[in-house]
């Protein structure tokens, strides 16, 4: 059986999947300047019996078909392999070289997995049913994201079904996590530069006040999410950068706004956008300003397709019957952060779900982006167990 023999394989490259983590780890490279990690990743496939598209839509993504022997669906399955502009304080023997980056989200340990992975599907093909593409995705921690490249490429025109997990410290190595319909949110990013008449700090009525006109929006942007998301809507309105240095005496001009909005269903990041936009022409008509008003909706909430994900949870729930490295499978609440995954829901069904990581002996999590971030390296044999689950069991329905 396709399964038994894939997961045997992945077990006797446990230490692999390892050894290709801590490479990656050692070696981060922010996003959209991946050159090394996009040479590092296509060096492994060279020479293997599979078609491999590199530089998707010009930047470092890359991607694998593997075309089964047997007639079935297209499947895709996707890691990340950026890291953040973070000084890595773990005290690890492999932390990273490259200083100020750091793998402080687990896309080291999505892509190591994946990579080796692959690699059995590559050598068991034959028996493989339908089509994988494995995408090895650059740059999700920064707009526009690598997703929406490859999503305009083409890759998943023909793609029934699409897979990924990320890292989390919602446990220890062995737990599976799920969650059905919205499970990360939307980001969306604005700025507003608010241009009045500066003045006399004595003189109001002569001046057309900057600061008043961008204290007033940010208090006001929150009756948005207040008053105009209903209430069973989730939305997040964060200004976290307000430009408003100046003289005590004298009325400021100009002033600059910066925020972040999370919303967790597409209908609210639709509101949000109207609201503010309306907001910002009142700003205009109240206080005598002209605004430039920048608004970009980066990601879209992250979907989970609820019938896909039934499956999913069944089959996953099936092999932790048998398979020691699958202690148990439970529903993890919504995630806060944005994910790029995102892009790929939006053409096609996709389930998107979570492996718990917690480093052991750790007792209070260290979350993801914090520069002492680590996982158990155990979850590393889960991933690509759970997901070698989840692929074979889907491909075998079909
Ligand atoms: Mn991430």
């Amino acid at each position: 059986m396709l399964t038994e023999k894939l997961m045997q394989m992945l077990e006797a490259r446990k230490d692999e999947i390892i050894q290709i983590r801590r490479h990656l780890h050692e070696n981060p490279e922010v996003s959209f300047q991946e050159v090394e990690t996009a040479k590092y990743i296509a060096d492994f496939y060279a020479g293997k019996d599979v078609k491999i598209d590199k530089e998707i839509a010009g930047k470092h993504g890359l991607v694998v078909t593997i075309k089964g022997g047997k007639p079935g669906k297209t499947i895709g399955l996707r890691a990340d392999f950026d890291a953040l502009p973070l000084q890595e304080e773990t005290g690890l023997p492999f932390a990273s070289k490259n200083p100020g980056v750091m793998h402080a989200c687990g896309h080291d340990g999505h892509t190591a997995y994946l990579m080796v992975l692959a690699d059995c599907l590559i050598q068991l093909k034959d028996e493989l049913p339908g089509t994988v593409k494995i995408i090895h995705q650059n740059a999700e921690e920064m707009a526009p994201g690598g997703a929406k490249d490859i999503v305009a490429s083409g890759v998943l025109d023909d793609m029934d079904y699409v897979f990924g997990i990320h890292f989390l410290p919602n446990g220890p190595a062995g737990v599976v996590g799920w969650h059905k319909g919205y499970t990360f949110t939307g980001r969306s990013y604005m700025k507003l530069k608010i241009t009045g008449a500066g003045g006399h700090g004595s003189s109001p009525h002569l001046a057309n006040d900057a600061i008043v006109a961008g204290a007033y929006f940010v208090t006001q942007a929150q009756t948005v999410i207040s008053r105009r998301l209903r209430p069973f809507d989730i939305g997040v309105i964060t200004i976290g950068s307000f430009d408003g240095k100046g003289q005590f005496n004298i009325i400021k001009e100009s002033v600059e706004l910066e925020g972040d909005i999370r919303c967790m269903s597409d209908g609210a990041q639709e509101i949000v956008q109207r609201e503010l936009t309306n907001l910002v022409k009142g700003l205009e008509a109240g206080f005598g300003v002209t605004c430039e008003f920048t608004y970009n909706n980066d990601y879209p909430p992250l979907y989970n397709d609820p019938e896909l994900t039934d499956r999913v949870v069944k089959i996953l729930e099936a092999a932790q019957e048998h398979d020691a490295d699958i202690k148990e499978v439970k529903e993890f609440p919504p995630q806060a952060p944005s994910e790029d995954f995102s892009y790929y829901n939006t053409i096609c069904p996709g389930c998107y779900f979570f492996i718990a990581s917690t480093p052991k002996g750790q007792d209070k999590p260290v979350y993801n982006h914090n520069p002492k971030f680590d996982i158990d390296e155990d979850a590393l044999l889960v991933a690509a167990k759970a997901v070698g689950y989840v692929l074979t069991g889907i491909a075998a329905q079909e």
